[in-house]
């Protein structure tokens, strides 16, 4: 049966949920099965968004060291825990 939501048409296509090109797996927890026209529809989406994480350059281990950064800076910007002194010393702030 395919998975798409809502759809009861008999899948014969297995489809990798996060694609290849995006660094899925090609295992059984990474596979779906659909029907033909689903399958067309979402590998249609999957070469959009690979497209797109193109242009922003977050591909493959691009994408990783991305993530980490940005987790840097939101805990800069939003832990507001700790304050840096002029001295140096970092308190805590309670
Ligand atoms: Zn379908």
């Amino acid at each position: 049966m395919c998975q798409y939501p809502g759809c009861d048409a008999s899948a014969h296509e297995v489809d990798h949920i996060v694609p290849q090109g995006l660094g899925g797996k090609s295992s059984l927890c990474n596979a779906q099965l659909l029907c033909g026209t689903h399958h067309k529809q979402k590998t249609a989406q999957d070469v959009k968004v690979m497209a797109k994480a193109d242009r922003q350059g977050v591909r493959s281990g691009q994408q990783a060291r991305r993530k980490r950064n940005g987790s840097q800076i939101q805990s800069r910007g939003f832990d507001k825990r700790y304050r840096k002194k002029m001295n140096g010393q970092v308190e805590r702030v309670t």
